[in-house]
């Protein structure tokens, strides 16, 4: 069995170029650039809770990242720097050459270095905190929403979800549904071009990591203000959108967790702004309805009717 050491020198170690000091001292030192603020964030993914035991090592390397990378997102962050810190039953070399292919396969696409972390053995548990930058002031936080905000979201919603209940048997899927479904539940794209390009433009944002109405929810909570959504401008996933009439569907649309698209607000005014975007990032984004100054979240159908009030997203202490 390796020490501790072999295994980070030889999996977890490579060049940090945007480090005053990577890996391999008791502390990595980082130069923050002028007039910028730092992003600090934590995501946790523990085995059996987040991800089946059993899971491709390198996907869950890519996931472990991407789910921080997202929190980056949502704040309007570019991400630069990660710490990893991994709770092994064992040196299984194998699934750690794996993981760290995924891992730094997602670090490499949003340019983000592994400068530090911890090793040590345990039940499976991964937790990454990284670390981006933003210009001085210009986040996008939960809790800016204005009434009559236009209510945004990113590409498509509930296909992690689908994924996620035909894998425990809760529903069935034919070999290609499921294994486009699958693709977002296993490997999610966080959508930092969009947070970055939404400084500015958005009063307020975040990912959606818990299902859209509880996420939602937050920003309603933060900015002291309610919501209108219209379904019918929802943006399912393609394999949902002729089960809408089912629950178990809408479910999988309003409450699903793990598709990490950004929801955000912003004034009626920047709507062409909005549209711009979607055609140069080449990423759908829907305008799903509106802030109210009244507090609550309100559903209308295409007629303009009350629909009942949706279940909230996922909590892990519900
Ligand atoms: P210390 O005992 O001083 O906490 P460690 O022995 O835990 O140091 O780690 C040695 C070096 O390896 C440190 O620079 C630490 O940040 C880094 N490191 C440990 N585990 C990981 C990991 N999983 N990924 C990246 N770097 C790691
Ligand atoms: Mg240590």
């Amino acid at each position: 069995m390796s020490s501790e050491f072999n295994l980070i020198e030889r999996f977890f170690t490579k060049p940090t170029p945007q480090a005053v000091l990577g890996v391999g001292d008791d502390a990595a030192l980082l130069a923050a650039s002028p007039d910028m603020e730092l992003a600090v964030s934590t995501d946790m993914l523990v085995s059996g809770t987040h991800f089946f035991p059993d899971a491709d090592p390198r996907k869950l390397g890519w996931k472990t990242l991407a789910v921080n990378v997202s929190d980056m997102a949502a704040m309007g962050a570019r991400p630069r720097w990660a710490t990893l810190a991994i709770a092994l039953p064992h040196a299984d070399e194998p699934w750690l050459s794996a993981f760290a292919s995924g891992f730094f396969a997602c670090a490499r696409e949003f340019g983000v270095d592994l400068v530090g972390g911890d090793t040590t053995r345990g039940p499976l548990n991964l937790s990454v905190t990284i670390f981006g930058e933003i210009p001085r002031g210009q986040a996008l936080r939960r809790n800016g929403a204005q009434p009559d905000d236009d209510i945004w979201v990113s590409g498509t919603l509930g296909g992690a979800a689908l994924a996620l209940a035909a894998l425990q048997g809760n529903t069935a899927l034919d070999e290609d549904d499921l294994a486009s479904c699958r693709r977002l539940l296993d490997t999610p794209q966080p959508r930092v071009e969009l947070g970055m390009a939404l400084r500015g433009i958005a009063n307020s944002a975040l990912d959606i990591s818990d299902g859209l109405i509880g996420d939602l929810g937050h920003i309603l909570e933060r900015s002291n203000v309610g919501a209108e959504l219209c379904f019918d401008a929802l943006p399912a996933h393609t394999v949902l959108e002729s089960h809408l009439a089912d629950e178990w569907a809408q479910r999988c649309l309003l409450s699903g967790g793990d598709d990490y698209e950004l929801c955000f607000t912003a004034p009626r005014a920047r709507h062409d702004d909005i549209k711009a975007l979607e055609d140069r990032l080449g990423l759908k984004l829907s305008r799903i309805g509106k802030i109210t100054a009244d507090s609550g979240l309100q559903m209308l159908d295409a007629a303009g009717q009350t629909m009942p009030k949706p279940e909230s997203g996922y909590d892990h202490f519900a």
